[in-house]
């Protein structure tokens, strides 16, 4: 059995620098001449649907999708796999990485462990009480500067998902932040 498996998750509200840490991890473990393979889920077009983009423009190339049976049939001979936005998979995430753990591979996931209105998003949650490194990460409230860890919607839009940029969301502090 292969014992090097982990699981690591990178979460945080908008803007706080998920993808951007993703993507660092993701080339240094090109640059260690790693096989590495990086999928988003479909939903998230808003620059690229073969990219994975972060809001200062670092950009690596990934697969869109929106199945997680994909992710395994697709990571055969992959060491290293990457996963953006994984709020809008299924809780059938969690197995898949675990699964994939199993297998020796190093899975790093990224996503709002929060949805605009404060609660857990998709399967964040639980995919944190499965990981075996948590990074969370703050942005800067728009309002005050201070650390950020909310997603203030900015439109009376009341669906959870509303896929957007600085024109829908800003990151708040806990004292800015109005539900
Ligand atoms: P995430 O994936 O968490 O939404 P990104 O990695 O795409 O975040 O973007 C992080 C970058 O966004 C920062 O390096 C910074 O250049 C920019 N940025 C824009 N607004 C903010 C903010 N309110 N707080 C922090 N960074 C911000
Ligand atoms: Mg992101
Ligand atoms: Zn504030």
């Amino acid at each position: 059995m292969n014992t090097n498996g982990i699981i690591e998750v990178i979460c945080g509200p908008m803007f706080s620098g998920k993808t951007e840490e993703l993507i660092r991890r993701l080339v240094r473990a090109q640059i260690a001449k790693k096989t590495v393979h990086i999928f988003k889920h479909s939903t998230d077009n808003r620059y690229s649907e073969d990219y994975i983009v972060s809001h200062n423009k670092n950009r690596i190339k990934c697969h869109s999708l929106n199945d997680t049976n994909q992710i395994m049939d697709l990571s055969d001979n992959i060491d290293i796999i990457g996963i953006d936005e994984a709020q809008f998979f299924d809780d059938s995430i969690i197995d898949v990485s675990n699964n994939l753990a199993k297998e020796g591979k190093r899975i790093i996931v990224a996503g709002l462990d929060r949805d605009y209105k404060a609660i857990p998003f998709g399967p964040m949650a639980n995919l944190l009480t499965h990981a075996d490194y948590i990074t969370k990460l703050n942005a800067i409230c728009m309002v005050c500067g201070n650390q950020a860890s909310f997603s203030q919607r900015l439109t009376k839009d009341k669906a959870q998902i509303l896929v957007g940029e600085s024109e829908k969301y800003e990151a708040r502090c806990r004292n800015c932040y109005e539900s």
